[in-house]
């Protein structure tokens, strides 16, 4: 039995060589190295795919994020709300332009940001939400969106780890993860769910002016070159990336099902366990599964991690430590015991391998090996 991994990006790879190599060398052919015709061409079929007016690529997630903090006219010391509990990045950039990040709680069953605890997190220097679709589901947008309205606050929707994700408002009207808020980002770094081989992100918006300034941040905030009308950043997708996301686009929803069918045998298998909590699953969306998470309950998760990491199954702790706690984010006063859920949740979580490639064989031993821990 070949080793178990995280991830088999090499065997993904190896079903699509014909047409990845293809794509690769038609860009290495033509040398259109920045800009060529594949990110144009990635960009739009990617919208099309998302139902969204603008998709605009960028080098990678959180340049996504900066680029649409950038677009907005936040000024310093403004607050905006993020979860306690998701990966640096999301709150990394709001610090970076000198805005305060407001830590809102997490919900210990789906892991998306606390609705409940929203309004009681806004204030008059409050100016945007960011709901991180955690773990490949989307957060409550019905809620999010109509707070959003009632204070005028922007939505950026962090969807790095949710693309293909579909959410049913309650007027059964269905929308893709990233297109719900202003803007919505995503990440196409290789262990995504549309991972390329490198760095990549992209920025969705359905708005006309925001469109055409967040494609402006995103190339050194000029319109015309050599004209800079706003500060913005060098952030681009390579050409060789594009081609090779054209690709994996077309298997994005094969790929998600592939992932569902993982993720339903691990369900099956730990049911009604005491110690193995399956991740639960929101009502309104469906699921990417970028991540299978379980909560290990009445039991040492870091113990059983090392136990499992010695009969050759990996494992991984997404995350260990939640935002407030961070060293770099100590400076905003926050202490543990201020959110409790994230905090916990860090001591309890542990993502099992899940990937587009998983053999039956494999996922047995991993089910097995986790059981005969207990
Ligand atoms: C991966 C990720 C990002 C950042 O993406 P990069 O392409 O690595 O910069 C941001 N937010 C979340 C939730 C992520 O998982």
């Amino acid at each position: 039995m070949a080793k178990i991994q995280m991830v088999d990006l090499k065997t993904q790879y190896e079903k699509i060589k014909g047409e990845v190599n293809a794509g690769i060398q038609e860009v290495i052919d033509n040398s259109a190295f920045i800009n060529g015709p594949q990110v144009k061409a990635f960009a739009s079929e990617l919208a099309d795919y998302n139902k969204v007016k603008y998709t605009i690529t960028c080098g990678n997630g959180t340049d996504a994020l900066q680029i649409a903090m950038m677009t907005f006219d936040f000024q310093p010391g403004d607050e905006v709300i993020v979860p306690a509990f998701t990966y640096i990045a999301t709150v990394e950039v709001i610090a970076l332009l000198k805005l305060k990040p407001v830590f809102i709680d997490v919900t210990n069953d789906t892991f998306q940001m606390d609705i409940d605890q929203l309004n009681a997190k806004i204030s008059h220097k409050t100016v945007a939400i960011i709901p991180v679709h955690l773990f490949g589901q989307c957060s409550n947008m019905d809620t999010i969106l109509e707070v959003a309205r009632e204070y005028n606050l922007k939505v950026i929707e962090d969807t790095a780890q949710a693309i293909g994700a579909e959410y049913t408002f309650k007027n059964k009207s269905k929308r893709m993860a990233g297109t719900m808020g202003d803007i919505g980002i995503t990440s196409f770094f290789p262990s995504k769910n549309l991972g390329c081989f490198g760095d990549g992100g992209a920025i969705f918006t359905n708005d006309d002016l925001l469109a055409q300034k967040l494609r402006m941040i995103a190339n050194h905030g000029q319109k015309q070159k050599y004209y800079h009308d706003s500060i913005g950043v060098n952030s681009r997708l390579d050409t060789l990336q594009a081609a090779i996301l054209r690709v994996k686009l077309k298997y994005l929803d094969e790929y998600s099902s592939a992932r569902n069918e993982v993720a339903r045998k691990y369900d099956t298998a730990f049911e009604g366990h005491t110690n193995i909590i399956s991740p639960s699953r929101v009502q309104n969306s469906t699921h990417v599964f970028h991540q299978y998470t379980l909560k290990i309950e009445g039991a040492d998760r870091d113990d059983l991690k090392n136990y499992l990491s010695e009969k050759g199954v990996p494992s991984m702790v997404y995350y260990p430590v939640p935002v407030h706690l961070q060293n770099a984010y100590r400076n905003y006063g926050y202490v543990e015991g201020d959110f409790p859920v994230a905090e916990s949740l860090c001591k309890k979580v542990l993502s099992l391998p899940i990937h587009t490639e998983m053999v039956d064989e494999d996922q047995k031993f991993i089910i097995e090996t986790i059981k005969n821990y207990f």
